[in-house]
């Protein structure tokens, strides 16, 4: 039997991965993330796909591959469109970033997911702390019945399950190995075909306190008789993006841009140098998933006496996931900023969400009136979604740290040039301290080398022409296409 492979998204571009791997009547996906590239070319915050059409708008515009029967049928257009069973056993997740599992909410919702524990996990919690909606629904889908008026409340609901990776029997063998990225639980996957090895790495990096992971995993996979290497290029040919970051800066803040930190242990001690002689406020940017980077502030703050102020979503994340943080959302030396919602009356039920409730009634929760009382002595997490408590808190002076992994390519496509503007206004001084959620081009090039596969497929990055340049061996498939072998 011969195996095929096909490639859906995450080519020429950061993010979107979606890997069809079919041998003997079985097929698997690896990965089934959102383009934020294709996306933001068409929508953007007020012009989304619309709802009330299903996968309508996704189709049209290619942002999801025209499969048959892939989808939940009730987001087909017309309603129920008589669908046999989906073409796909199973998805495999490589990570619980948006790029790499966010359009798994649109797939027939009877097709098993598969990931680590911990990426199920963060999942979860992602979807419970979320806005709902088409796009977020994972494990909990609400069957729209199109064209005809039912209020939603009487929508019939269907859950969609999540299993750890090795709960998967099939005839293709596929086992998961850890690696170190910048959300936990991530890893790749080796995956036995009847004719080939395949290794995809999904997304990968190696300095942060978590780096053994991925050291250990490559050297378990030296050695072994790889036939295709699918792996993450993202720091290969990514010059026009720094340029773009470090203009933005230097036009907006006038300064120039920090040189690039290689690990998180400097990420550190360069934070500690800049808050510890500071009698100011403190506020910092980083990926409200980003786990490593939660603790290295949290160990910032308790080394120069400041409390970490965190919002409800994170404390939520650190509730769902305590067992594996070692930190709870009530821990001492942490504070949970009480926003206003409603009619402002912080009454529980002004508008608040069923899952905040609880988290409010924490004992170190605190509202801005009372933060601006501390606020010296304080580290106040402010990523762009929270920028308009400044108003609240109105600070006069302080220390902005920017901190989040890849502004342009993971997660959410941020407004960078506003967040800058807002930075600016509060007259907040700006440092960008950033560790990259990813291997850097001399670190990839030396793990194809250890590896040495027989072939080579560069993903979710835009230098696919320096890897050809550099290996001969190098495929470059085309979107939706059998990729030639
Ligand atoms: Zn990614
Ligand atoms: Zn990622």
């Amino acid at each position: 039997m011969v195996s095929e492979i096909y490639f859906y998204g995450g080519l020429n571009q950061i993010g979107g991965n979606k890997i069809l791997i079919k041998d003997s009547g079985e097929s698997l996906f690896f990965d089934f993330g959102v383009s934020f590239e294709d996306q933001g070319r068409f929508f953007a915050e007020f012009l989304k796909p619309r709802g009330v059409k299903g996968l309508g708008d996704y189709l049209a515009f290619g942002l999801i591959p025209d499969i048959p029967c892939l989808y939940r049928t009730d987001l087909s257009i017309p309603p129920n469109y008589p669908c046999g069973k989906p073409p796909v056993d199973a998805v495999f997740l490589s990570h619980a970033h948006v790029d790499h599992f966010g359009y798994v909410s649109l797939i027939e919702e009877d097709v098993p997911i598969y990931g680590s524990e911990i990426t199920n996990k963060i999942i979860e919690s992602y979807e419970t702390s979320g806005t709902g909606g088409i796009e977020k629904e994972y494990l909990n889908i609400k069957k729209r019945p199109y064209g005809q008026y039912i209020n939603y409340r009487q929508w019939p609901k269907a859950t969609r399950h999540f299993y750890k990776w090795d709960d998967y029997k099939g005839g293709i063998q596929v086992n998961f190995f850890d690696v170190d990225h910048s959300v936990w639980g991530a890893g790749g996957y080796e995956i036995d075909v009847s004719d080939r090895k395949v290794i995809y790495t999904g997304d990968f990096r190696q300095h942060s306190m978590r780096k053994d992971l991925t050291k250990n995993s490559l050297k378990k996979l030296k050695g072994k008789d790889i036939d295709i290497l699918i792996i993450e290029g993202t720091n290969v040919g990514n010059e026009a993006e720094e340029q773009h970051t470090k203009m933005l800066i230097e036009t907006i803040i006038g300064k120039p841009l920090n040189k690039k930190l290689t690990s998180e242990e400097e990420l550190k001690e360069k934070a500690i140098n800049i808050i510890q002689p500071s009698k100011s406020p403190v506020f910092v940017d980083f990926g409200i998933r980003d786990f490593d980077r939660f603790k290295t502030f949290y160990e910032i703050a308790q080394e120069c006496d400041r409390k970490l102020v965190i919002p409800i979503k994170l404390a939520k994340h650190l509730e769902d996931l305590q067992s594996y943080i070692g930190i709870g959302p009530s821990d001492g030396n942490l504070l949970i900023f009480h926003e206003p919602k409603g009619l402002g009356s912080y009454h529980e039920q002004d508008s608040y969400k069923k899952w905040e409730r609880p988290l409010y009634k924490l004992s170190n929760v605190k509202k801005s009136d009372e933060l601006v009382k501390q606020m010296n002595s304080l580290i106040i997490f402010m990523d762009f979604f929270h920028l308009k408590n400044l108003v609240d808190l109105k600070p006069s002076e302080g220390i902005y740290i920017h901190s989040t992994t890849e502004p342009f390519s993971e997660e959410a496509a941020v407004d960078f040039r506003r967040h800058l503007e807002w930075i600016k206004f509060f007259n907040l001084d700006y440092h960008y301290l950033h560790v990259s959620g990813h291997m850097s081009a001399p670190e990839i090039f030396q793990v194809i080398e250890d590896l040495a596969p027989k072939k080579l497929i560069p993903v979710h990055t835009k230098g696919i022409e320096l890897f050809k340049k550099r290996y001969k061996n190098t495929i470059t498939p085309i979107l939706g296409k059998k990729t030639p072998l």
